[in-house]
């Protein structure tokens, strides 16, 4: 049995204020595999006014400074890969290749980032005016992150804010404390000051709301639902605190008759099945030119009947498990509501698929789903399912695509799939989302991640996702 019953505050880990605990559980078999403390608004208050004391030093470091401890923590956590890889497939079920290749991998990918961000940051600089604008660290952040990917958005937040010369208070979901808890003993043992970093376990609703409340915690950066991520908005408005939120999605996918037709259907049926269908920014809504529709399901069938399910610590390209029963639940609910509302089923459906172990029997894996002839109206359309179900409709002409390609109340990411040029870049400046996708390339590290509409606001990675951690100073020049 694991047993998480410490906090990283003040670069020590220390017993909590609350004595509450959470039971951690194997999404694969939904056995208990051992408990995490969960913190309070006290443990929450302690750790922000370690981080406020370690600011007054932290923010008067050097960016050569800063730059090495990035370079130090870069070394730990790559020695440490494999503990986070491990760390994710058991709390979230994450399969380990692919725990290992892109969710543990991410950790280091971001930071590779950041510090070639932050190498290129001029500090300061002189305005067209002759005026100096310096760029300086914005304060003590909270750092709120979710469980589908997290070690991704944990990098995304710790990173820029060390980067930055700010400190923090990092919450990540109460379900995958496990990953985090390695994360602290990676920053600690790159040698950070006491107080930069912190990590308190907890849920949303307490820990969460604390920081996003406090009055000496300068910004929140928050990554999830909807519904949390107004939470958060809301609480912190009295302290005028910098809000930035990275939430949901519901990317569409066109595919146009002249691409490749073979290659980019299965490639956008695996992206939207990736993770489990867990990823915000997954092509979720695929919209097909009317021409070569029946053609389309039939490669998307194929592509979703030879995905496979299975045991989360075996090697290979198999999916995962989803990460809990609500998730779970959510899911059915969904694939129930999708045949409810005349959605016609191309494969899948509800209940577990078949041929599972018997140890994974009780897990919470689920059947890689389509539907197709989807409309506008349908809940399957517009809501965010967050599991592999993908729905499908045809469109007739390029006008219509992006119509119904921007109908949505979110705005994260769009994909394109075309063999003409001129058509990818004249519908990629139409789409409203901030992470444009064409023909199966994706934006690389270092790329500013975030969306437009209810999909949030700020931008995480790269050089916008560390000025995001810092405020603007201007002066003139000094004259006696
Ligand atoms: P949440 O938004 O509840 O969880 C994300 C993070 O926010 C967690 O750390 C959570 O804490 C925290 N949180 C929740 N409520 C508050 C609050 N009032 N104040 C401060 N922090 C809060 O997501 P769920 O786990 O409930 O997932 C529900 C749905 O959200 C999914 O089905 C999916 O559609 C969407 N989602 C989107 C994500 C994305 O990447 N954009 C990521 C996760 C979910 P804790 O859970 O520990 O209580």
């Amino acid at each position: 049995m694991i047993t998480l019953n410490t906090f990283y505050i003040d670069g020590a880990w220390v017993a909590p204020a609350s004595s509450e605990t959470m039971p951690i559980r194997s999404p694969a078999t939904n056995r208990q595999i051992g408990t995490v403390a969960m913190g309070n608004a006290e443990d929450a208050d302690r750790a922000v006014q370690a981080a406020k004391r370690a600011f007054e030093t932290f923010s008067m470091t050097s960016k050569e400074e800063r730059l090495a401890l990035l370079r130090r923590l870069a070394e730990v956590t790559r020695a440490r890969l494999d503990d986070l890889a491990h760390a994710m497939t058991t709390e979230m079920g994450a399969p380990i290749t692919m725990s290992r290749a892109v969710q543990a991998d991410a950790g280091i990918g971001h930071l590779e980032a950041f510090i070639a961000a932050l190498e290129r940051l001029d500090e300061e600089e002189i305005l067209p005016n002759g005026d100096v604008l310096s760029r300086e660290p914005i304060g003590v952040c909270g750092l709120i992150t979710p469980w589908n990917w997290p070690i991704n958005q944990i990098a995304l937040k710790v990173i820029p804010a060390l980067a930055a010369g700010a400190t923090c208070v990092l919450k990540p979901s109460e379900h995958t404390p496990l990953s985090a808890q390695v994360y602290a003993e990676i920053v600690h043992e790159a040698g950070y000051p006491a107080g930069v970093f912190n990590l308190v376990q907890g849920d949303g609703p307490t820990v969460g709301a604390a920081l996003a409340r406090h009055s000496d915690v300068a910004m929140m950066s928050f990554t999830g639902s909807t519904r949390g991520g107004s939470a958060v908005a809301r609480n912190a408005a009295d302290s005028f605190k910098r809000v930035t939120l990275e939430l949901g999605g519901k990317s569409p996918n066109l595919i146009f008759a002249d691409a490749d037709l073979e290659k980019r259907v299965a490639e956008g049926v695996a992206a939207c099945f990736f993770n489990t269908g867990q990823s915000c920014d997954a092509p979720t809504r695929m919209l097909v030119e009317r021409s070569v529709y029946p053609r389309v399901l039939e490669l998307a069938q194929a592509a979703a009947e030879a995905s496979v399910m299975g045991d989360p610590e075996q090697e290979g390209d198999h999916l995962g498990p989803l990460f809990d029963e609500i998730q779970y639940d959510r899911v059915q609910t969904m694939i129930e509501t999708g045949l409810n509302e005349g959605a016609r089923l191309l494969t899948g459906g509800t209940g577990r698929p078949d041929g599972l172990p018997e140890a994974l029997q009780s897990g919470w894996f689920v059947r890689p789903t389509i539907f197709c002839d989807v409309t506008p109206e349908m809940v399957i359309w517009r809501e965010e399912i967050f599991g592999p179900v993908l729905v499908i409709t045809p469109f007739d002409t390029e006008e219509v695509a992006i119509a119904l390609a921007n109908d949505t109340e979110y705005g994260l990411a769009a994909f394109i799939q075309t063999g003409s040029e001129e058509r990818a870049l004249r519908v990629a400046r139409r789409l409203r989302a901030g992470g444009i996708h064409i023909n199966g390339r994706d934006a690389d590290y270092g790329s500013p991640f975030g969306g437009f509409k209810h999909s949030g606001n700020g931008r995480e990675g790269g050089v916008q996702g560390l000025e995001d951690y810092m405020e603007i100073k201007v002066r003139p020049p000094f004259a006696a």
